[in-house]
C-alpha cells in the first residue's frame, strides 16, 4: 500500500543539527525556499526536531555492516524477522507477475501482502514507538526500502547487481564561491563503481517523484569535496577528500525507487544568488508559506511544534510574525 513520502526533507533538518553554523547563508537559503517561516525560526535560535523518516532510517542502516536481520533485532523486533521474510517473498512474486504493469507494483491496491497479524505484533508497541514512528507498518516499509528500493535505485543509476560497487552514506561539502564562510556538511548517498581502472561516482539525493529542488541540487553539483571518517591512532577523525571524478548527480524517488539525472538551471548563476536570498530571510520576509500553501511540508517540518497548537491551529506567534513582516515591506518596486 502506498504511503506518504511527499514532504520529507530529512537531509535539510539533519544538516541543520549537524552543522554548527546558525545563520550560514547556504542553510538559510535552503530553509527559506523550503518555508520562509522555517528560516525565521532557525535564525531566531530555534533548533528543529528531525522528523521520523522510515526511508532514511532504512538506508542509513543499509549502508552499514548490518544485515536486515541485525537491523530488525537492533530495533527491538527480532520475532518479526520471519514475517519480513514472508513479505519479501510475496513482494517478489507480485513484482514478477506485474513487472510490466508499473514500477514498485506492490504499492498498488492489488497487493495484499503488507500485513503482520495482530497476534504477532502484540507486545511490540514500545519498539514501534521507539524505532518505527509508532506504526507497525513501518517495519515492512523499512524492510521494503532495504530489500527493494535500494535495488531499484541501483538499477536506475546503471549499476549492475553483480558488478563491484559500494553504496555508502557520504557527507558532501557545500559552498558558494567567494562567500568566505565555512563549508556545509550535507548528507547524501553515493555509489562508487569500479570498471577496470575507471571510477564512476553516482551521487544521489532523495526526492519525491524526482522533483529536484534547484538550490540543493545546484550546490551538490558544485561541490568540490566530501568528508569521510577515518580511524587514526585509535581515534575517529574526519578527512576532507576532493572528488576523485566529477559525480553523476541523480535524484532518488523515495517511494517508487525511480531515479533521474539532475536537470538544473544555470548552476553557477543559481548558486551565486544564495547570499541574497539568505539576506532576504535575515531581513524578515518570512511568511509561513508551508502552513498557508503547502501544508504537507508542515507535517514533517522540524519546526512544526512552534507553528501549530495541539489542536492543529496556527500559534499566535505566527500571526504576529506575519503582521511584523508586513511592516518591514513598505518599499516600492520601481
Ligand atoms: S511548520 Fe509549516 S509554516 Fe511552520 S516553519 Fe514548518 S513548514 Fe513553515
Amino acid at each position: 500500500m502506498e504511503y506518504a513520502t511527499e514532504h520529507y526533507h530529512t537531509d535539510l533538518f539533519m544538516a541543520l543539527i549537524n552543522n554548527n553554523a546558525r545563520g550560514h547563508p547556504v542553510l538559510t537559503a535552503l530553509l527559506y525556499v523550503f518555508c520562509p517561516m522555517a528560516a525565521k525560526w532557525w535564525l531566531n535560535g530555534a533548533d528543529p526536531v528531525v522528523p521520523y523518516d522510515v526511508v532514511w532510517e532504512a538506508i542509513s542502516d543499509f549502508t552499514t555492516e548490518l544485515t536486515l536481520k541485525d537491523a530488525l533485532v537492533k530495533r527491538g523486533v527480532p520475532d518479526l524477522v520471519g514475517h519480513v521474510k514472508k513479505y519479501y517473498e510475496q513482494v517478489t512474486k507480485f513484482r514478477s507477475n506485474h513487472c510490466y504493469d508499473y514500477p514498485a507494483s506492490e504499492l498498488s491496491q492489488g497487493f495484499k501482502g503488507e500485513t503482520i497479524e495482530v497476534t504477532a505484533r502484540t507486545g511490540y508497541q514500545d519498539s514501534f514507538d521507539k524505532h518505527f514512528g509508532g506504526d507497525w507498518r513501518n517495519v515492512l516499509r523499512f524492510s521494503r526500502t532495504w530489500l527493494f528500493t535500494t535495488q531499484d535505485w541501483r538499477g536506475g543509476v546503471g549499476v549492475e547487481a553483480d558488478k563491484g560497487y559500494a553504496i555508502q552514506k557520504v557527507i558532501v561539502l557545500l559552498n558558494v564561491p567567494r562567500l568566505n564562510k565555512g563549508l556545509i556538511r550535507w548528507p547524501a548517498w553515493c555509489w562508487r563503481i569500479k570498471d577496470g581502472h575507471a571510477l564512476r561516482i553516482v551521487l544521489g539525493m532523495m526526492t519525491y517523484d524526482n522533483l529536484q529542488d534547484q538550490f540543493r541540487f545546484a550546490l551538490a553539483a558544485s561541490s568540490q569535496s566530501y568528508l569521510i571518517e577515518v580511524i587514526e591512532d585509535g581515534k575517529v577523525k574526519q578527512k576532507v577528500i576532493p572528488w576523485e571524478v566529477t559525480p553523476h548527480l541523480y535524484s532518488m524517488d523515495r517511494l517508487y525507487g525511480s531515479v533521474r539525472p539532475a536537470r538544473l538551471y544555470d548552476t553557477e548563476k543559481l548558486v551565486l544568488t544564495i547570499p541574497q536570498l539568505a539576506e532576504a530571510a535575515r531581513k524578515g520576509a518570512c511568511p509561513p508559506l508551508g502552513a498557508l500553501f503547502q501544508r504537507g511540508n508542515c507535517e514533517h517540518c522540524g519546526f512544526q511544534a512552534l507553528c501549530f497548537t495541539k489542536d492543529g491551529d496556527l500559534t499566535s506567534i505566527v500571526y504576529t510574525s506575519i503582521k511584523d513582516d508586513a511592516k518591514i515591506f513598505d518599499g516600492k518596486f520601481v
